[in-house]
Order: structure tokens, then sequence, then C-alpha cells
């Protein structure tokens, strides 16, 4: 069977790709294929903000996204290495929430059953890619009868997650250890105290980890705790058992735990940062989301990133066959595109992780100040994820503001 385009992977990025290729290309020349069937779980924070929220507008389902079961998100509480918390919003609750938290399980489906309705879907499991005369011709795998089947295809749309296969195969997984998280998560009823923002709790012996408890609406919770794995190895942190560990004895929130009741065991996964910009294409063959290594590598946001990628890979899939050309040459395009679009705010992300592990007690300055000084957390606020001003927080003019004496900290600042 030959289809114009093959997308491994039914996460947010291969069904963002499919419903923007079907505009152009009608439901019988697209394959999307997932080994998984739907529902299926993802282990996730489950938190989307204004990127996701943007695509899913323009693919015309997002007042039906924001339907879903989950809580409307506006700001965040974050605390510092030294234990103080402070609460920031992102936007007034009169005005619609600039963020949500849906269950993966419930999320992914519901992606999954609007990408079915515009193109062709199997369950299948790939486990190889053809190439022919260097260029990727399509896809071997098992089908839904258990037999080995072949599949060709005039493009190949890679977007088989965090542990790609694809990827693997062409060797590009190979992130430094600097540059890949790994990250729990586990599901809690009757955490006391949830509101409508997300926390997150910058533990002292974690950092740059970080601690999340993401409320879920219907009174459950999203908890984990993600770190980069080069300090996990070198402060020998079981993550499982530090997660358990922070829940019973962290000062700042054990209580607010004594009543609470898990609702699975501590699961983890993989999260390839993008402060690694992974190659993302050859002849014939586009990789997206996590599977091109696209989360932020600050706030472990990849749900967003994989929706543009899908958007571009979509986008550049059609010139390519429009044009009869589906080199390497051509479908650079597609990294510069994604790239253009996250560059800038992966840069900032990178540099802000640098900063805060090389001097800790600059969040403790920064998290402190601003819970004394109204106008500063305003500052802040305004500075947040989801808004326009990120880029200026790990700027040597905010940091000049924040502790105009540390002149190492300004030296590190400006060589990144
Ligand atoms: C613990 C944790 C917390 C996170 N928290 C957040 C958060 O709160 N917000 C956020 O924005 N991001 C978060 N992320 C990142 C986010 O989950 C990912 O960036 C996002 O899911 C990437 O989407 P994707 O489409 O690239 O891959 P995925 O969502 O992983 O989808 C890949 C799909 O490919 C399929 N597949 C894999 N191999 C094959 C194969 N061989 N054959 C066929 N199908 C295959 C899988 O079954 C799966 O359906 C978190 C990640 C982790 C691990």
């Amino acid at each position: 069977m030959q289809y114009e385009v093959v997308i491994i992977g039914a996460g947010p990025s291969g069904t963002t790709a499919a419903m923007y290729l079907e505009k152009a290309l009608g439901k019988d020349k697209v394959l999307l294929v997932d080994k998984a069937t739907f529902p299926r779980d993802k282990i996730c924070g489950d938190a989307q903000g204004r990127k996701a929220a943007n695509i899913l507008k323009e693919l015309g389902i997002y007042d039906e996204y924001t339907k879903l079961p989950g809580q409307k998100i506006y700001g965040l509480t974050l605390s510092s290495p030294n234990g103080t918390q402070i609460h920031l919003d992102v936007e007034s609750r009169d005005k619609p929430a600039p963020g949500y938290t849906h269950k993966r399980k419930v999320l992914d489906n519901f992606m999954f059953e609007n990408a079915k309705k515009l193109v062709t879907v199997r369950t299948f499991t790939v486990t190889d890619i053809i190439i022919e005369d260097k260029y990727v011709k399509g896809i071997v795998g098992t089908n839904e009868k258990g037999e080995e089947e072949k599949i060709h295809a005039k493009i190949v749309l890679a977007a088989d997650g965090a542990n790609s296969l694809v990827a693997q195969k062409l060797g590009f997984n190979k992130n430094p250890q600097d540059d890949f998280i790994v990250a729990t998560r586990q599901y809690y009823k009757n955490v006391y105290g949830l509101t409508d923002r997300i926390e997150i709790h910058l533990v002292k012996h974690l950092i740059p980890g970080y601690f999340w408890i993401f409320p879920l609406g219907n009174n459950e919770a999203n908890v984990g705790l993600g770190m980069i794995v080069k300090d996990m190895n070198s402060k020998k942190v079981n993550l499982k058992e530090a997660t358990l560990k922070e829940v019973k004895d962290n000062p700042l929130f054990k209580d607010r735990f004594k009543d609470a009741v898990p609702l699975e065991d501590v699961k983890g996964w993989n999260l390839p940062v993008a402060s690694y910009h992974r190659k993302c294409y050859i002849n014939g063959l586009l990789i997206l989301g996590d599977a091109a290594s696209l989360i932020d590598p600050l706030s472990g946001e990849g749900f967003g990133n994989a929706m543009i990628s899908g958007r571009a890979a979509a986008q550049v899939a059609l010139e390519a066959l429009q044009k009869n050309d589906f080199s390497e040459k051509f479908l650079k395009k597609y990294d510069e595109m994604v790239w253009e679009r996250i560059g800038s705010e992966i840069k900032t992300s990178t540099k802000i992780q640098k900063l805060g592990k090389l001097f800790p007690f600059m969040i403790d300055k920064l998290i402190v100040k601003a819970s004394k000084d109204e106008n500063f957390r305003k500052k802040v606020e305004a500075k947040l994820p989801y808004t326009s001003g990120r880029e200026e927080i790990g700027s040597l003019d905010f940091l000049m503001e924040l502790a105009p004496e540390e002149k190492e900290v300004h030296k590190a600042a400006k060589e990144d």
C-alpha cells in the first residue's frame, strides 16, 4: 500500500501533523499508526499552555478541548530552596484561562479521535523504516493481526516519542546527560490546598530539578519530580524514592498530603530536552516532538512544542509533495521553521536553568524579593512562561536589578 504520508505515533505531534495534512490531502492519502490502542496513558505533568491553545484554535477544536475534564490554570505557586513560597498570576480570573490541566489519557484520546475523523488510522507497531536508494520510503512493523507488514509512503513523519525507535535507528538520540531529564508522576486524590495554580517547588537538594503538584480538578492532583540525568547520577538520587520522600517529609507541603490517597504507583519517563539541538530530518523523513528532543529544558513543557513541530512538519511535507522533492536539503527547512519559532525561548530557558544551577542563592533572592515587594512580584508575573516577557528574566538588566553586587552572576549571564 502506498500513501503520500505515513505518521508514526499518535501523541500530540503526530495527531497535529495528521490534522493539518488532511486539510490538503484528504483521508486516504495520510496514514497515522500507533502501537497503542487508544485511550492510552502517557506519563506527563498534564499541563498545557497557550502554545497548545493557539494550535487547537487553528484546528477548530479548542472549545471542545476546554470542556474536557480538567482544571483551568491561572497562575503558578513557586517555592524557593529556602522554603519561601509565592503565588504568581498570569491572568485575572475574569479572562479566559491561559492554561489547563487535562489528564493525557483523556486529552490524547481527544486528539486521536479528532485525527481519526480525518485520516486513516491503524494500530501498528513500527519495527523499522524502509530505506531505498538513500531515501526513507516507508515503514515496517507488526500489524493488527500480528503479522509483519511493509507500508510505503513518499514521506515518513516520526512522532514516536522520547524513546523514539527512529531516532535510535539513525543514532540521533545521543543527548548528553545534561540535556536529558527523567521525571516521575503519581496521581493523588485528596491533597489539601489545591487551587487554580500549578505548583513548582524548587527543593534545595534536588535543584535545578523540581517537585510539582498540578491540580487536575475533581480533587485530584498530578504529583511528580524531574531531574537532569547528570545531576541525578552525580547526586545518586533514586527518583521514585525521592518523590515519595518529598511527599512524606517536605515541611512545606507534607501536611497537605496527610489524608491524600495515591491512585497509582510512582511511574517514570524520559524527557529529551531542547538544550540539545537534535538533527530532525533526512531524505524522506522528518522527526517530530520528543523524538526530535524539543522539550523546554527549564519548564519540562513539551506538549505545545510537539504541536508546533507537527504543524511545521505538515507544512513542509506538503511543500515537498508539491515539488516532489524529499531530499534532506529541502527538508532542512522543517528544522529551520521549528527553531525559528522556539529557538530564542529555548536559549533563554537553557540560560536560566544554568544560572540557577550555578547560583542557587539567586533563586532564593528572586522569590524572597517577590514575596515582599508587590511591584517586583508584578514584574516577575509579567515574565512568566505563557507571557511574552520570559526572555527578560535571564537578562543582565534583570539580574542587575535583583542583585547589583553579584559580579560573578553578571559575568556568567553575559557569557551565555
Ligand atoms: C513526567 C513528565 C512530565 C511532563 N509534564 C509535562 C507538562 O506538564 N506539560 C507539557 O507540556 N509537557 C510535559 N511533558 C512532556 C510531554 O509529555 C511530551 O513533550 C509530549 O508528550 C510529546 O509528544 P509527542 O507526540 O512527541 O510524543 P508522545 O506523546 O510520547 O507520543 C508518542 C506516540 O508514539 C507511539 N509510538 C512509540 N513508538 C512507536 C512504535 N515503534 N510504533 C508505533 N507507535 C509508536 C506511542 O505509543 C505514543 O502514542 C512531560 C513529560 C514527562 C515524562
